[in-house]
C-alpha cells in the first residue's frame, strides 16, 4: 500500500520554502503540520538562517542587499 503523505519533506525543500524561494505543495505543507520531525526540522532551519544572517552582518558581508559593497578586486 502506497501512501505518499508518509514521505518526509526533503530538507532542501524546507530550506527553499523558508527562504521564500519556493512554495511547498499543499500536500507537503499539510505533512509538516502533522509531522513533528519535519516541523522540528523547519524550526531548526529557520534558526540556522537567523544565525547565518547575524554572522554575515557581524562580518560586514551583505546578504543580497541592494547596497552590497563588493570590492573583490
Ligand atoms: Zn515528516
Amino acid at each position: 500500500m502506497r501512501n505518499e503523505t508518509t514521505a518526509h519533506v526533503p530538507a532542501i525543500r524546507l530550506w527553499q520554502a523558508l527562504c521564500g524561494g519556493a512554495e511547498l505543495p499543499t500536500r507537503q505543507y499539510q505533512h509538516i503540520i502533522h509531522c513533528i520531525a519535519c516541523e522540528t526540522l523547519a524550526t531548526q532551519i529557520g534558526d540556522a538562517l537567523d544565525d547565518i544572517e547575524e554572522a554575515l552582518r557581524r562580518n560586514n558581508i551583505g546578504m543580497g542587499g541592494s547596497n552590497a559593497d563588493l570590492r573583490l578586486n
